[in-house]
């Protein structure tokens, strides 16, 4: 049977892209449908617009450490999001150009429209034109959840966040996971009065304990007003403002509400289910190691398949996908070792491998736990701290997982991560020499360690 296409690709984001533009490097006539722009939520409505502002949100620290450091007139003045906005407009319409151009320079076809699966090997354009390919990708990554709750049409989603008029006076985040915390640090150094409800005791479950703690004070310390252990239960409109009611019974006025309470993946209405391909219990799709679904011909990568939803997995998974059908070089990638970064401010949050909790549930193991105040910061009179965690297996002395909170910490833990990943023992970062005066020598001159766990015959340390 012939086909139209050896590979159509359904999303034009971070994992589509990759694996539509290297499967047409290895020869392979691949088409690609995207309804919106090219470049996906990472590019267009995520890592990138939200990196940009949070560099935009530095700059009154940066005028203010200035002072200390001998500038007395140092000031950041005002901030003009329309001078901002502008600018990155044209940014993201040069990236958005850039993906399209890179796919296209090796002889893709972008189709600027909606697609759906009608079959194992035919989708649906939005117009009604049916093409048929051997192989297809479906790559539509995830979407803003909503809490389920009456009048949250009112509130916002990060997406909205970039397409702003204005920076609200007064804002509610609404969650504690990546986006709530970057997006409350950023809308606070942008000026405004930012309160963060969310439903925990502390920020980002799931990570470190101990990062939780000082991401969580941190994010009071930078004049965010933190509501723990609250959630809202109706949004109303008030005026211009939103008026939101939460489960303790109070009530508060706000000039708009940003909902940042997870992301599930993007499956509705693409003919998944007609075509017979397997779901998981969130809509996910299900797929094996080399991200092939039920359905042979049907692949999945990135957020819709809900496995790491971050950017540089989608990518890398779209990547060994085209290697292994079109490249001649069978790979999949493991993905127990994908490093991440918070970018909170002043200080990020990033790590890779274990939590010291799940360290502890699989044997003894050594915690080196660094905290002081870094040279910078210090002489500028602050009291701000960094912490710096490894994990170390007392049996194997490989170190399991390793945990950055301070300045730049994403920077830090993406080159943590290349030891981790090849297997380094804590010897292997004694005998490395240190880099002075930096941060990051502290990773290798950490001696004793702060405290060890024992695993107890019952499981428990
Ligand atoms: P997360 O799943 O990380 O966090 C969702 C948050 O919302 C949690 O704190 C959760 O609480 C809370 N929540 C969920 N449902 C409700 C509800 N009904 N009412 C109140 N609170 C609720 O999702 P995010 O939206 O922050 O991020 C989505 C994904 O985007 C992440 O998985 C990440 O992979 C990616 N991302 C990565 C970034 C990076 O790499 N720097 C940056 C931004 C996003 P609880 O913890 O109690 O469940």
């Amino acid at each position: 049977m012939s086909f139209d296409y050896d590979l159509f690709v359904i999303g034009g984001g971070s994992g589509g892209v990759r694996a539509a533009r290297i499967s047409a490097g290895y020869g392979a006539k691949v088409g690609l449908a995207e309804e919106s722009r090219m470049g996906g939520t990472c590019v267009i409505r995520g890592c990138v617009p939200k990196k940009l502002m949070i560099f935009a949100s530095s700059a009154p620290e940066a005028a203010e450490e200035a002072q200390d450091y001998g500038w007395p007139d140092a000031t950041a003045g005002e901030f003009s999001w329309r001078a901002f906005k502008s600018k990155l407009d044209t940014e993201l319409d040069r990236l958005e150009a850039a993906y399209a151009r890179g796919f296209e320079s090796v002889g893709g076809t972008i189709y600027h429209q909606r697609a759906r699966l009608v079959g194992p090997h035919e989708v649906e354009l939005a117009n009604g034109k049916r093409i048929t390919a051997k192989h297809i990708l479906i790559a539509v990554g995830g979407r803003p959840q909503l809490p389920g709750i009456e009048g949250e049409e009112l509130g916002m989603i990060s997406d909205d966040l970039f397409l702003m008029r204005e920076i609200p006076g007064r804002v509610l985040v609404v969650g504690g996971g990546f986006i709530a915390c970057e997006f409350a640090t950023i809308l606070n150094g942008l000026g405004s009065d930012t309160v963060l409800a969310y439903r925990g005791d502390k920020v980002l479950r799931g990570f470190d304990h101990d990062g939780r703690v000082l991401v969580t004070e941190q994010l009071g310390e930078i004049g965010v007003d933190l509501r723990l252990g609250l959630t809202p239960t109706r949004l109303e409109k008030d005026g211009d403002g939103v008026t939101v009611r939460f489960d303790d019974g109070s009530c508060d006025r706000f000039d708009a509400v940003m909902f940042a309470t997870g992301r599930s993946p993007y499956t509705g209405g693409l003919g998944l289910e007609e075509v017979g391909v397997k779901l998981g219990p969130k809509g996910e799709i299900v797929v094996d190691e080399w991200s092939q679904t039920n359905i042979p011909s049907i692949y999945a990568v990135g957020d819709v398949t809900d496995r790491v939803n971050l950017t540089p997995v989608a990518i890398r998974e779209g990547h060994s996908f085209a290697d292994t059908l079109f490249g001649n070089n069978p790979r999949h990638l493991d993905h127990s070792l994908v490093a991440s970064a918070v970018y909170t401010r002043p200080h990020e949050f990033a790590s890779v491998g274990m939590t010291e909790d799940e360290a502890i549930e699989r044997g003894r193991v050594e915690v080196y736990d660094a905290r002081f105040r870094p040279m910078r910061s210090a002489f500028a009179g602050s009291d701000a701290r960094v912490m710096m965690k490894l994990l170390v297996d007392e049996d194997s002395r490989k170190v399991l997982g390793c945990h950055i909170f301070g300045p730049e910490a994403g920077e830090l833990i993406q080159l943590a991560a290349i030891p981790i990943t090849m297997g380094a023992t804590k010897e292997d970062f004694d005998r490395t020499v240190a880099v002075h005066p930096t941060i990051a020598e502290e990773m290798v001159t950490m001696r004793q360690p702060t405290r060890r766990h024992e695993v107890h015959q019952d499981g428990n340390s």
